[in-house]
């Protein structure tokens, strides 16, 4: 099977393991410290605004405005696809947790 967001094809992937995979692994997702949910770090704004109900939220507009990676503050672009180069290649987002893997980066080369 193959995860959706990050594109890694993992032949030990079941509907468990890719649930896990979502949960703590794929380096396009990530945690909302406010809330627990998880959520793709592209769509981390949105969240924030739209879903997010946690008292503590952060503020949108100061933790992730738009081209902005919501982890390290850097700037990188606008289109969905800039995100996903920013945290799948070159070893990811230096403050992302989450690494991507060789096998996940391949098809963005
Ligand atoms: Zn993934
Ligand atoms: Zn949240
Ligand atoms: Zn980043």
């Amino acid at each position: 099977m193959t995860c959706v967001f990050c594109d890694e094809k993992n032949p030990d992937f079941t509907a468990g393991r890719l649930d896990f995979h979502y949960w703590r692994e794929c380096p396009m997702l990530m945690e909302c410290a406010a809330c627990h949910t998880i959520v793709e770090v592209a769509e981390y704004r949105k969240h924030l605004l739209k879903e997010c109900t946690a008292p503590n939220r952060p503020n949108p507009k100061v933790a992730a405005p738009v081209g902005m990676c919501p982890l390290c503050g850097g700037e990188v672009g606008r289109s969905a696809r800039d995100m996903k180069r920013h945290l799948l290649l070159g070893g990811g987002c230096p403050k992302a947790t989450r690494k991507p893997r060789a096998a996940a980066v391949a098809g963005l080369r």
